[in-house]
């Protein structure tokens, strides 16, 4: 997954919508808007943000100590973003047939996973649509199955490239 949160890279520079913050220590999980937390916290480096966040949600040890496990996680793209983040960015969707997990089915899946081609998707389901959808709407083009997951190949850019029109 491209877009790796470093942790001493500012707020700003993160080019997906939504970022995750995980502590391993006090057991969180969050996913987050970015314009959210630029509102709340301001341009912060990761680190910082990851820390103040942990305190705030009172995590004990980022109050006490000044650290704890927290850390800014990408987010993964099927959770919030639409089929317009994929057009334009020339993201990949590979479906991976899972047929052989079904219950009281036979048969085994199909070997090779099918790309979805994403304009098709467009065209038939439109721009705003959302990726965590998709797997109700599609079934796998080999069987017919629907136990399948969507892989997205996001391609590696820098975060300026992505500013697709809004
Ligand atoms: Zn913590
Ligand atoms: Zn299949």
């Amino acid at each position: 997954m491209p877009a790796k949160p470093e942790p001493g890279n500012r707020l700003s520079a993160y080019p997906w919508r939504e970022i995750v913050i995980n502590c391993h220590v006090c057991n969180r999980h969050a996913q987050v808007a970015k314009e959210r937390l630029l509102k709340t916290y301001g341009d912060l480096a990761l680190a910082d943000l990851a820390l103040r966040i942990a305190a705030d949600r009172s995590c004990p040890r980022a109050k006490a100590e000044g650290y704890c496990g927290a850390r800014m996680l990408t987010a993964g793209v099927e959770t919030w973003a639409c089929l317009e983040e994929a057009m334009h960015g020339g993201w990949i969707a590979m479906l991976h047939c899972n047929r052989h997990i079904e219950a009281l089915k036979r048969g085994s899946a199909c070997r090779k996973p099918f790309e979805l081609y994403v304009p098709t998707l467009v065209a038939l389901l439109g721009w705003d649509f959302p990726l965590a959808r998709l797997p109700y709407k599609v079934t796998c083009p080999g069987c017919g199955s629907r136990s399948f997951f969507i892989e997205w190949h996001v391609p590696e850019r820098g975060a300026g490239a992505l500013a697709g029109p809004r």
